[in-house]
């Protein structure tokens, strides 16, 4: 074979592999749709749905659902993803626990698994070990459930196929688009605010014995938030994500901005003060010192608190003390106010967005009180125009959202390059 046939050979797969994609994109996000629907929304020609549906269903990944009436037509076949084609994972490490999820190929969630930690930070191997102990008793659970339930007959249905698990991660994961221990460079997890330093997850991918994808938990989240929340069909966005600590995505021309070695996104730790307090990452006036939970209940309290994990308890009671009026939780909540606007406006300079997402468990809380009080903080520092232009909304995935995200990453995997070998 000479080169200019391989070439083409090349370029027809990836030109196949480009239209699989399209149209299983098009039934996740449809959940039910027709040939001739898939059709219209992917523009692709009726041959090529036919065909690229017809490997799908050979495959098992799409299955026929009975039948729709068209007026004056033929009636047309229902199409769906088949839920019980493959399984895969997600999972998440946060500010106070690991939250693992399985899905099926249709996002139905099929099991979970926590696990609650205590103080700011978490041994990788005590990671790895939650993750391999959880998947294996979630395959477990799930093969159960879908065997025929009768004692002592056999499962009808095969095991389904696992996709792979995607984790979200604290700070900044280098190389986050690599599988891990399949190809090229691993992904390097640095934490500085956890104790992370160049942490690889290589044994749990060994443990795992199918593909695991690693990346940054805000950007997951984003991702999660772009393909099924706030962000759907937005193309330059900001999804900002406020716990204790604090971070960002950020989407330009409908894709996940990630910078040079994917440190983009740390607007946790931009400054909006020369001299504030020192800050978990060893700098100073970090957003994060003025917007974080735990610094926004320091300053109500006008003490220095020992962190004891997410204060939900805490910021109960400061949300409760400014409910009843008390002046200094109304203080704290317009100073909260003041300097998260300030830091989004730097964004919205920054970036020119046409929407801000705000999320994680504080943001959720703080976008549902004070959206438009917000908002106006956000025009008071920001240019008119862009600042004019941007919507700011409460996100719609709510603060669980974490795992989804992370499960975003097998599943993309999947409809960009198919089956794990
Ligand atoms: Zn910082």
């Amino acid at each position: 074979m000479n080169d200019r046939t391989r070439s083409r050979k090349a370029s027809v797969r990836d030109v196949r592999r480009t239209n699989r994609a399209l149209v299983i994109r098009h039934l996740l996000f449809a959940h039910e749709t027709s040939r001739s629907s898939a059709g219209e929304a992917t523009a692709l020609s009726a041959a090529t749905v036919t065909n690229l549906i017809s490997d799908l269903i050979d495959e098992g990944a799409v299955v026929e659902q009975g039948f729709l009436e068209s007026p004056g037509g033929r009636p047309r076949t229902v199409l769906g993803l088949n839920p019980k084609a493959a399984i895969f994972f997600g999972a998440d490490v946060g500010e106070t626990q690991i939250t693992l999820e399985a899905f099926d190929l249709t996002l139905s969630r099929l099991g979970r698994r926590i696990h609650r930690f205590s103080g700011r930070r978490i041994d990788p191997q005590k990671v790895i070990d939650f993750l391999a102990d959880g998947v294996a008793s979630l395959i477990q659970e799930i093969a159960a459930k879908q065997s025929t339930g009768l004692a002592n007959e056999p499962a009808t249905e095969p095991a389904p196929r696992v996709l792979g698990l995607g984790l979200g991660v604290p700070g900044i994961v280098e190389h986050p688009t690599a599988s891990v221990g399949l190809r090229g460079d691993e992904p390097l997890v640095h934490a500085q605010v956890v104790g992370w330093k160049a942490v690889t997850f290589t044994s749990l991918a060994e443990r795992l014995g199918f593909p695991l994808f690693v990346d940054n938990g805000a950007k997951t989240t984003t991702q999660a938030e772009a393909w099924f929340g706030s962000a759907q069909g937005v193309e330059h966005g900001i999804v900002v994500l406020i716990g204790d600590g604090v971070g960002a995505g950020i989407i330009t021309n409908g894709r996940l901005y990630r910078g040079s070695s994917s440190s983009a996104g740390e607007w946790g730790h931009t400054k909006i003060s020369l001299d504030g307090i020192r800050c978990r990452c060893g700098s100073r006036g970090c957003v994060e010192t003025f917007v974080g939970a735990s610094a926004v209940l320091e300053r109500w309290r006008g003490r220095d608190d020992t962190w004891v994990g997410r204060e939900t308890a805490g910021i109960d009671a400061l949300f409760a003390a400014f409910d009843a009026h008390e002046p200094d939780a109304a203080a704290a909540m317009s100073d909260l106010v003041d300097h998260l606007g300030l830091a989004l406006a730097n964004l919205v300079n920054l970036y020119n967005p046409q929407k801000i997402v705000v999320g994680g468990w504080f943001g959720d809380q703080i976008a549902e009180k004070f959206l438009e009080e917000l908002h106006a903080s956000v025009l008071r520092f920001s240019l008119e125009q862009p600042g004019n232009e941007v919507v700011l909304e409460r996100s719609r995935l709510g603060h669980d959202a974490a795992a989804l995200g992370a499960a975003t990453l097998p599943l993309d995997h999947f409809i960009e390059t198919g089956w794990p070998q």
